[in-house]
């Protein structure tokens, strides 16, 4: 098999390739590896603060607010926090640290990412009734390198009304998809067979050249389109297929429209596209993916061996 990114991917969090010389078996066993594999980080565990505060001006702050603590640890939990294979922080039970304590001691520096938030609602004398908390209110107490994202700094939490307070600890540890999805690394995971577009009537294909529609990248769907009459290339075979639901059935189009473009099956090659959640890069997820894939098998070998000895 073989795997290259489609040009100008990574986009942001998503990630398209192309695979060659595979069959889609083999290109769906990375698609589960992905959802259900791949190790990442998300909180697991949150310890809530509870009870009355006086704060130093004689303001009485209560710990409730909008939501139950069940929720909003849920909410956390959706949270997607940055994961770096490789760099130190261990499954639970495999820390070098802590996995052989007993199970309510077990917890370290090795193993958790640490998050800590603290925020009171607005004074009796603001002017506004209401304060949200929003995830970029977390502060990291581990390495700066699990500070949440920018982009999913102004994701709301809760909201706060006048004497009232949220403070918690949040604690993220490793997981996979399987055991469950706030660990999967990415969404929409999906592949299609490798086709190239193939201009067969010129003359028929201007029924849908003349509608002047454009690729997403601007590019004016047409003859230039094509290079002697084909179209090879994965995102703009992809950018065509859609076009073509504008002459289909349906569209009272289809008749003239016809067969003017037909598409070709490229054997053994299929366009894997997915979303990445922001915990992991989009190349850290596929290389994950096949690293995982290729322990399992390796294992698998290794219980053979000692199955048949
Ligand atoms: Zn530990």
């Amino acid at each position: 098999m073989k795997i290259e990114a489609v040009e100008g991917w990574p986009k942001g969090r998503k990630h398209r390739c192309l695979m060659t010389e595979t069959d889609a078996s083999q290109v769906n066993a990375i698609r589960r590896a992905i959802l259900a594999d791949v190790p990442s980080l998300a909180v697991g565990f949150v310890d809530f603060t509870q009870g009355v505060n006086q704060d130093n001006q004689g303001e009485v702050v209560e710990s409730v607010n909008a939501l139950p603590d069940e929720v909003i640890a849920h909410r956390l939990a959706m949270v997607p926090i940055p994961t770096h294979p490789g760099e130190g922080i261990h499954f639970v039970d495999e820390c070098p640290n802590c996995s052989t304590l007993v199970e309510e001691d077990r917890g370290c520096m090795q193993c958790q990412v640490l998050y800590s938030l603290n925020v009171r609602g607005p004074k009796s004398d603001d002017a506004e009734d209401y304060k949200t908390v929003y995830v970029g209110d977390m502060m990291t107490l581990s390495d700066p390198m699990f500070d949440i994202a920018d982009e999913f700094a102004r994701i709301p939490l809760t909201v706060l009304a006048k004497g009232q307070f949220l403070e918690l600890y949040a604690f993220a540890t490793y997981g996979r998809g399987r055991d469950h999805a706030k660990y999967a690394p990415a969404a929409a995971v999906t592949f299609v067979p490798h086709r190239h577009a193939v201009l067969a009537d010129k003359k028929a294909a201007e029924t849908l050249f003349a509608l002047d529609l454009s690729t997403s990248d601007g590019r004016a769907i047409n003859e230039k389109l094509f290079t002697k009459g084909r179209v090879e290339d994965a995102d703009t075979v992809l950018e065509l297929e859609k076009a073509l639901h504008q002459v289909g059935p349906g569209t009272g189009r289809d008749v003239d429209f016809a067969e003017a473009i037909v598409f070709e099956q490229v054997p053994g090659a299929y366009v894997f596209s997915f979303e990445g959640t922001g915990s992991l890069t989009p190349e850290n997820v596929l290389a994950e993916a096949m690293r995982e894939l290729a322990e399992r098998f390796t294992g698998i070998e290794a219980d053979l061996v000692k199955a048949l000895a």
